[in-house]
């Protein structure tokens, strides 16, 4: 598994899949990221991470360690785009 931290933010991660434990706390606590309000559904479902209503991020995290909130982004062009600040804050919302 690929995990390259991203030089300017120690808790930001690249990752081609989801890390099983966080390489930052090492707790199994790393969970699917979903933003603003939550489903009934996942409001009730452990096994996500809220991000809440006001991302500050440049693109929304893949995935985020409930202990300690380290992100995670899929590897993939247009988030490393976005995380590499050569087209920041340009991308259309969802
Ligand atoms: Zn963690």
């Amino acid at each position: 598994m690929k995990c390259n931290p991203i030089p300017e933010r120690e808790d930001w991660f690249i990752t081609d899949r989801k890390p099983t434990i966080c390489p930052r706390c090492s707790k199994k606590e790393v969970r699917k990221a979903v933003l603003g309000y939550p489903t009934e559904e996942d409001f009730f479902n452990d096994d996500i991470y809220l991000i809440g209503c006001i991302p500050d991020f440049p693109i929304k995290r893949n995935w985020g360690c409930r202990n300690c909130d380290a992100a995670f982004f899929k590897d993939t062009p247009r988030n490393k785009a976005a995380l590499g600040g050569i087209v920041p804050h340009q991308w259309p919302k969802d």
